[in-house]
């Protein structure tokens, strides 16, 4: 297999390179720099939205009807690559990537229209409101009461680890609004004003020191059922669509292989055992493919990675990347 870039695709890539050339100041540089997961400085990210809502590249995989662009998987790749390599802050996931999708899918032209393109100029930033203190990983555990009453959910509950609850004026939630057999029914999906009365919000303060999480206290929020996405009682429907956007869908392989390749470079510039490197890598024999032509190949299923200090503690053992350990996401073509 020939794995090589056509034209389009190089002309696509520099487009890209100059226009982070121009537009990433060494502040928004630094931002990227610093981000320990997937979220930057609230303030730099917003600013980096800006920047490239102005070019019409915000939101990507959007539908072109609501501000997206008609790029092909290759073009994704490109520009999720170009913008890790250059530093650039991550976008806050929650609006753009996340709760947009089902505003699109599930949402009345009344939720796309007001939502959709204040999301992308930043001004509705979306915090997500799933978890619960008896509901983490079981989310369909989750018990924040919403009871009908007239035009309103009333909802009284509390929600926990909400990443940037203090920085949004919107949460997307899951709240119960009834008792069914089976527990996934009976959950609805609602937009809520960050500035109802009744919310209480208290930060979660990391061993980092960093208050990015949070726990958020409801009482009896009156929520206006013109803010169900979907239907009341079938929130799980909706979130499940979300979570393929929230769990997949995007483009973080890019991302992940920049940062990979950064590991990679600086353990292999590092001194180890015996006068060798700590770490050396290279191509498996009989590859033709090289990094440029395929770079999630290269990386994961033909490079043999010796880690020399495990080696030289058990000689008979060649630690190895093999095809049978890589991810299932990993294919030779970008994504
Ligand atoms: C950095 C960060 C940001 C987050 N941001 C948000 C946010 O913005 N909004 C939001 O809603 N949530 C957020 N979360 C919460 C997160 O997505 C998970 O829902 C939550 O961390 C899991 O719930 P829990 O902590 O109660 O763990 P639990 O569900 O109690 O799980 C604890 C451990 O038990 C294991 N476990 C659980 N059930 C089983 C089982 N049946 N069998 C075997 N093992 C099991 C789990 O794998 C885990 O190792 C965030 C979490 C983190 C770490």
């Amino acid at each position: 297999m020939d794995l090589v870039w056509s034209p389009t695709d190089i002309a696509f890539r520099d487009e890209v390179r100059t226009f982070l050339d121009e537009k990433l100041t060494p502040e928004l540089r630094r931002s990227g720099r610093l981000m320990t997961s997937v979220y930057s400085d609230h303030g730099a990210s917003l600013e980096w939205q800006r920047i490239l809502h102005e070019r019409g590249w915000a939101a990507p995989a959007w539908p072109l009807e609501h501000g997206g662009c008609d790029w092909s998987l290759t073009r994704h790749y490109v520009f999720s690559r170009e913008s890790t390599l250059a530093g650039a802050p991550s976008l806050s996931p929650m609006g753009i990537r996340m709760v947009a999708h089902a505003i699109v899918k599930y949402g009345t032209q009344n939720q796309k229209d007001y939502f959709l393109s204040r999301i992308l100029t930043g001004e509705v930033f979306f915090c997500q409101g799933y978890s619960e203190p008896e509901a983490g990983s079981d989310l369909a555990a989750l018990s924040m009461a919403a009871v009908d009453d007239g035009d309103d959910l009333v909802c009284t509950g509390s929600k926990i680890w909400t990443t940037h609850a203090r920085e949004a004026n919107w949460m997307f939630g899951l709240v119960r609004t009834s008792r069914a057999a089976k527990k996934q029914q009976g959950i609805t999906f609602v937009l809520i004003d960050m500035t109802s009365p009744g919310i209480q919000i208290r930060p979660l303060v990391m061993t980092s020191g960093e208050e990015i999480q949070n726990q958020v206290f409801f009482d009896e929020v009156r929520v206006p059922k013109t803010n169900v996405i979907g239907d009341v009682d079938d929130g799980w429907t909706v979130a499940k669509y979300l979570l393929e956007f929230e769990r997949g869908g995007g483009a973080s392989a890019p991302a992940l292989q920049v940062m990979a390749e950064e590991v990679t470079a600086a353990a292999t510039a590092q001194p180890g055992p015996d006068g060798g490197r700590l770490m050396t890598v290279r191509p498996s024999r009989g590859s033709s493919l090289t990094p440029a032509s395929a770079p999630m190949c290269w990386r994961f299923s033909n490079t043999e990675c010796w880690l020399p200090w495990r080696a030289a503690a058990t000689p008979a053992r060649r630690h190895r990347c093999s095809r049978s350990s890589r991810p299932n996401s990993v294919r030779p073509s970008p994504n």
